[in-house]
């Protein structure tokens, strides 16, 4: 099996970018800071930055309810003007991680709605960026989602459309022909607002899809991003697998001679992926490749399960029994196709598992040794960051804690 961790996924610029602010305020003040509603919508990560101190907060705190804060995170899908009135006469602080792809829209449909023009978002109503564009236009542009919203719209006034950021090209493109379908006589002046890094997705992934035998998309239940692209890995590859973590995966589905793709939304955060990717890898003892998408080259690792320094593992059987199609028993019967282990083998794995379970008390319970749980600060790092710490532990029980303060 081969695991391919997609390069182009992960964070885009914003989300990167207000994460990054975020991490730097924490570290910089050592106090807890509150965003503005959920920073990012990933389950996963929202959990690694409550751990170093973020928390989310609902919109009542600007109306002083709830909770005192001194500061406010406002995430990267952007606010109305009122928001920052209202914590301005509140006296909290604001620090605006709104994606300047964002701020470029609010101030282009401004300055067109105070040009007065009708001003048009093609968005969803209840997106917040949609919302927060809005309010730009005091509230006076409208969204256009469904073709019933387009009989909103003055077919006599001249009109300006804009896209909130994430939507699709051709779903944009449909409700530019309704609004000037609608508007005939006057200008329709259109503004391509759609941001770069989500426009080239759709085809990219649709081109990884493609490439693998079964995709797997990581990301958060309430990303629209991640169900959309998702969609995108559906149309063209039947064995694709959402996913928020690697306890979700359907394991029994993929087989020895699958090449796996591991791929997320803009809110998925590309450590997830790699945890992913090598949670497969190392189930299946298979080998991982970080690829790269349209042509350029492959980076490729190797990674062997750790506690096996020799490379007897080879001789096993590539995987754990119940991955094959058919279950353990199947492949005890060595009836799966592909199979080039021995029933020696199978049973020599079964007396050892059994023995370990034995060891650690965890008869019955299908681990074979207890859950390694790992500390708080190593849970975001990949897996070669774990082995450098471990190695620097060593060092210093070698050294004595002198060594570690060496240069
Ligand atoms: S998707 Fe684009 S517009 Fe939205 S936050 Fe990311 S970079 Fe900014």
């Amino acid at each position: 099996m081969k695991v391919l961790v997609d390069p182009r996924a992960g964070f885009c610029g914003g989300v990167r970018r207000v994460v990054k602010m975020a991490e730097r305020h924490l570290e910089e003040t050592g106090r807890p800071l509150v965003s503005l509603g959920d920073v990012i919508h990933n389950e996963v990560e929202i959990g690694r930055l409550k751990e170093l101190g973020l928390s989310g907060t609902g919109y009542e705190i600007l109306d002083g309810e709830g909770m005192a804060a001194r500061q406010l995170l406002i995430r990267a899908h952007g606010e109305p003007p009122e928001t920052y009135r209202k914590a301005e006469r509140l006296g909290i602080e604001l620090i605006d991680g709104t994606c300047p792809v964002v701020t470029r829209s609010q101030e282009i449909a401004r300055s067109h709605y105070l040009a007065g023009e009708q001003v048009v978002i093609v968005g969803k109503p209840y997106h917040p960026e949609t919302i927060g564009i809005r309010g730009h236009c005091d509230g006076q542009a409208i969204i256009v989602y469904e073709k019933s919203d387009i009989e909103k719209l003055n077919p006599h006034k001249q009109t300006f459309v804009l896209a909130q950021t994430t939507v699709a090209r051709e779903w944009f493109q449909e409700r530019i022909d309704w609004i000037r379908a609608r508007c005939p006589e006057v200008e329709v002046q259109v503004e391509n607002t759609l941001c770069r890094f989500v426009v080239g997705r759709d085809r990219d992934l649709e081109h990884f899809a493609r490439e693998v035998d079964v995709v797997i998309m990581v990301g958060g239940t309430k990303s629209s991003n991640t169900k959309a692209l998702f969609e995108v890995c559906v149309k063209v590859n039947a064995r694709s697998q959402l996913v928020v973590t690697e306890a979700d995966l359907d394991l029994n589905c993929l087989r020895p001679e699958d090449t796996v793709g591991v791929t997320g939304s803009a809110s998925t955060p590309h450590w997830l992926l790699e945890r992913v990717g090598n949670y497969i890898a190392g189930r299946a003892r298979a080998e991982i490749i970080e690829a790269e998408s349209n042509g350029r080259k492959l980076k490729r690792y190797r990674f062997r399960r750790r506690g096996s320094p020799d490379p007897r593992w080879r001789k096993e059987p590539p995987f754990d029994p119940p991955f094959f199609e058919g279950g353990r028993e199947n492949a005890q019967a060595g009836v799966v196709e592909g199979a080039d282990f021995a029933q020696q083998d199978l049973s020599r794995r079964a007396r050892t598992r059994e023995r370990s379970q034995s060891a650690h008390g965890l008869r019955g319970s299908g681990l074979s040794q207890p859950r390694r749980v790992l500390e708080p600060r190593h849970r975001h790092l990949p897996d070669y960051g774990r082995h450098l710490h471990a190695l620097l532990r060593f060092l210093q029980c070698q050294d004595g804690p002198a060594a570690a303060a060496r240069p």
